[in-house]
């Protein structure tokens, strides 16, 4: 049996995928960075050049920014087709001094991975990468067809990868999308995710006298755009969490009452939550729902940050002449990004103060989605899953965006399945990123796995 064989090879092999990975790993493919451009390309030719090798046909397509990394091998026939996504351009390091090994010297310490870009993305997309290896160098042949996606900008932006999905549907037709840039929901329980939330990101800017001025000399005067924008704040969101903005809620759909209550049974504990994640002295949001309910589930506003005025040491009795607000929603199905925009643009202009002249801009906007649980994608999933952790995977959502779906749902008209390899205490973006290596080597068996579920033997 071809899966068989593969899941035998990949046992074989782990100490050879972990050192080709680390060889990856070792890129500093920084997309946010100027600097790093040289080693976006490095890594991108590393990625198509290891697809080639395994007799898969591969191209680097270049665009507006980093380019992509385009591959198929499609001699499965009727069998189904796959369109495979990652990434992988990497977060900025900084604050590099709390990194205990260097973030591009990949460290074993304790059964994990430590380097920038273990988990997000560089070690899932290799679960994929390893996992057509273990098929192609036992049988030469794959059980389904796979087209691969792999794009240097999750970080920044994504617009060439964007740019290239809506420009060749025809030849990124697949039946499904395989995502791997997500996450188990704890150590030996994997998670499919079947619902992630939107987004609306925008900056509300307020702008007050012609130029900053003294408080001593104008104070009680002069309109105040940093009071003002507080104002506006305390009118979106009340102190229990409630968004106050008439109309935001009308269109949330709740997940069906068998998905929450699946939810009630994870080994989710409030307080080690609250202790080792947040940090706080309580969690905080809207009353009558659970915190997983709240974070998965509902919608949220927050706001980022408020450049304007005087930051600096000590004092400065400055009345700023401008200042703005950078605030973002989470959306949930079936929420409308550009309908919410509306709405949350009226009532900050309802807010205003006088003598404030208010703007409010987006900056970018991404469509919650939902994934069919019962589809047989997901079936094959979860058994693959099932079959590698020995345990039931969680049909979860998450509480973050990847655009990449919405858009292969949008474009390409895709369902995505999102099986994902991190930990909840991976450090994405942060100082000593990490990927457990059970879970680098559970990813390419379940890959494998899933593969095989859908094709022929
Ligand atoms: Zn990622």
């Amino acid at each position: 049996m071809s899966t068989n064989d593969a899941l035998v090879y990949a046992r074989d092999h782990r100490d050879a995928f972990l050192e080709d990975l680390k060889e990856l790993l070792r890129i500093p493919s920084i997309s946010t960075l100027p600097e790093h451009s040289g080693d976006m390309i490095t890594a991108a030719r590393r990625l198509c050049e290891r697809l080639r090798s395994l007799g898969v046909t591969a191209e680097i397509i270049e665009g507006d920014g980093h380019p992509v990394v385009y591959g198929e091998w499609l001699k499965a026939e009727e069998t189904p087709t796959i369109l495979l996504y990652g990434h992988y351009d990497v977060q900025p390091v900084d604050p590099i001094e709390l990194w205990t090994t260097p973030p591009f010297e990949p460290t074993v310490r304790d059964g994990n991975l430590y380097a920038r870009g273990a988990a997000d993305d560089k070690g899932q997309v290799m679960t994929m990468v390893d996992a057509v290896e273990s098929y192609l160098r036992t049988s030469s042949r794959l059980p389904v067809n796979l087209k691969f996606l792999f794009e240097g900008e999750e970080e920044a932006g994504g617009a060439v990868v964007e740019a290239y999905v809506r420009a060749h549907p025809d030849r990124l037709r697949a039946d499904v999308a395989q995502v791997a840039d997500s996450g188990m929901f704890a150590r030996g329980i994997p998670m499919l995710e079947t619902g992630l939330r939107g987004n609306v990101y925008t900056e509300v800017y307020a702008r007050g006298a012609a130029q900053d001025l003294h408080s001593g000399l104008y104070g009680g005067v002069a309109p105040n755009p940093l009071n003002a924008l507080g104002h506006i704040i305390a009118g979106l969101k009340d102190r229990e969490g409630r968004i106050t903005i008439p109309g935001f809620y009308d269109d949330v759909q709740m997940p069906e009452a068998d998905v929450l209550r699946s939810w009630q049974d994870l080994p989710f504990d409030e307080a080690t939550f609250l202790r080792d994640e947040v940090g706080a002295s309580q969690l905080t949001g809207e009353p009558g729902y659970t915190p997983l309910e709240r974070i998965w589930a509902r919608p949220t506003l927050d706001v980022h940050g408020i450049p304007g005025g005087f930051t600096g040491k000590g004092a400065k009795t400055v009345i700023p002449g401008e200042a703005s607000a950078k605030i973002s929603m989470r959306l949930v199905p079936n929420q409308n990004p550009d309908k919410i925009f509306e709405l949350f643009k009226s009532r900050v202009l309802e807010l205003g103060s006088p003598g404030i002249q208010l703007d409010v801009q987006q900056h970018s906007a991404g469509r919650p989605v939902v994934v069919a649980s019962d589809s047989r994608w997901i079936r094959a999933a979860r058994q693959a899953l099932r079959d590698t952790f020995s345990h039931d995977a969680v049909l979860g959502r998450s509480g973050g965006s990847i655009p990449i779906v919405a858009l292969f749902a949008e474009a390409l008209r895709l369902d995505t399945v999102l099986m994902g390899w991190g930990l909840p205490d991976d450090n994405l973006h942060a100082p000593n990123e990490k990927l457990t290596l059970d879970n680098f080597y559970g990813g390419i068996d379940s890959t494998i796995r899933f593969w095989g579920n859908l094709g022929k033997e």
